[in-house]
């Protein structure tokens, strides 16, 4: 159950319909936003007596009933997508939405060529990884810091926002000092001091799912960024671990509309680590933009028979802008369909 305070509510009219509800037994989870103050209710049990109850309430606008066990992400919760701007870029609105950059930032002159030519092709975010998350210990672990810079220096040269991982807690503030927008790993999607973290950080959070999470798993990751005060959480389908092993993973295309249905965070797909192989990449992009993802996350390098890391599924410039030219007729598609639903929502307020 989900409690909408009215406006301008004082702390004492809050905190009354607070104790109400634990009066009832459950446990009261509140988003305070500069105007307006959200109550998530969590607990098991039928909640009708004591929804009827906080109903009554003078100062309480609206009272939702939500069965799911994530409040704040799902469906119930905001009738409409939810947008977040980044740098003049809305994800989750009228534009579909391309990040696009080299796995790992290696050096200058790699990633200068990356965003350069990521951003000719109509990419309005630059991916590339300063802090990596390896299967093995050995292998290159990122440039940190020092990768940091490079994709500031990229940034101030091409206009494009960022987006790069960070993998622990300890290290939210410093990314958040050079990023857009932070990435959450496949492998991280379930580090919850890291999640709880990033519910305080200030930027827009990348949460990509887990390797072998569920589309559930997924929402209650979103769920614990979202309670702790960020509701601005971007998630991203990259493929899951099956039997298969022609790709590298594979990508659980319907969990884009899935989703969908379920929450109104805005949803992107990355057909690279979906693949593993560069010649399916444009493929499962036209899939995701007819399923109606919110943007791509894609690996594009330079060099890729250089790259240190994801080589094998890179695009290079030109196979990039390529793409990125086939893709306008649908993406055209995409854009008619996100209007119409705008003018179906218009006509009928929710
Ligand atoms: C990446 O984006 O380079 C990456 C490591 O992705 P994932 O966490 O989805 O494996
Ligand atoms: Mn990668």
């Amino acid at each position: 159950m989900i409690i909408s305070i009215k406006l301008h509510a004082t702390r004492e009219e809050i905190d009354q319909v607070r104790a109400q509800v634990e009066q009832f037994g459950y446990k009261v989870h509140s988003i305070e936003g500069e105007e307006r103050v959200v109550i998530g209710v969590v607990g098991v049990g039928d909640v009708t007596a004591c929804m009827e109850s906080v109903e009554a309430m003078p100062q309480v606008e609206k009272v939702v009933r939500i069965s799911a066990p994530y409040k704040f992400v799902s469906r119930e919760f905001r009738s409409g997508r939810t947008q977040i701007r980044v740098n003049g870029t809305v994800i989750g609105g009228d534009q579909f939405v391309v990040m696009a950059g080299p796995c790992s930032v290696e050096s200058e002159k790699q990633i200068m060529q990356a965003a350069e030519g990521v951003a000719r092709a109509g990419a309005k975010i630059l991916r590339g990884g300063a802090f990596k998350p390896r299967t093995s210990p050995y292998d290159f672990q990122g440039l940190e810091t020092e990768g940091l810079k490079l994709l500031q220096k990229a940034k101030a040269a091409t206009g494009l926002a960022i987006v790069t991982e960070v993998m622990t807690d300890r290290d939210v503030s410093l990314v958040a000092e050079y990023a857009d927008i932070l990435q959450v790993g496949a492998r991280n999607m379930q580090n919850f001091v890291l999640l709880k973290e990033l519910g305080k950080c200030g930027r827009p959070v990348l949460l990509k799912r887990g390797l072998s999470s569920t589309i559930k798993e997924l929402l209650m990751s979103a769920e614990y960024i979202t309670a702790h005060g960020n509701a601005n959480v971007i998630l991203c389908e990259r493929g899951i671990r099956t039997f298969e092993t022609a790709t590298r993973n594979t990508c659980d295309i319907a969990a884009i509309a899935a989703l969908d249905e379920l929450t109104h965070l805005p949803v992107i797909l990355d057909p690279s680590h979906a693949t593993g192989k560069r010649s399916l990449v444009p493929a499962l992009s036209r899939a995701g933009v007819a399923i109606g993802a919110d943007g791509l996350i894609v690996e594009v390098h330079p060099a890729p028979e250089k790259a240190i890391s994801d080589g094998a599924q890179s695009l290079d410039l030109p196979q990039f802008q390529r793409m990125m030219d086939e893709l306008k007729p649908y993406v055209q598609l995409w854009q008619a369909t996100r209007a119409a639903e705008r003018e179906k929502r218009v006509a009928v307020p929710a």
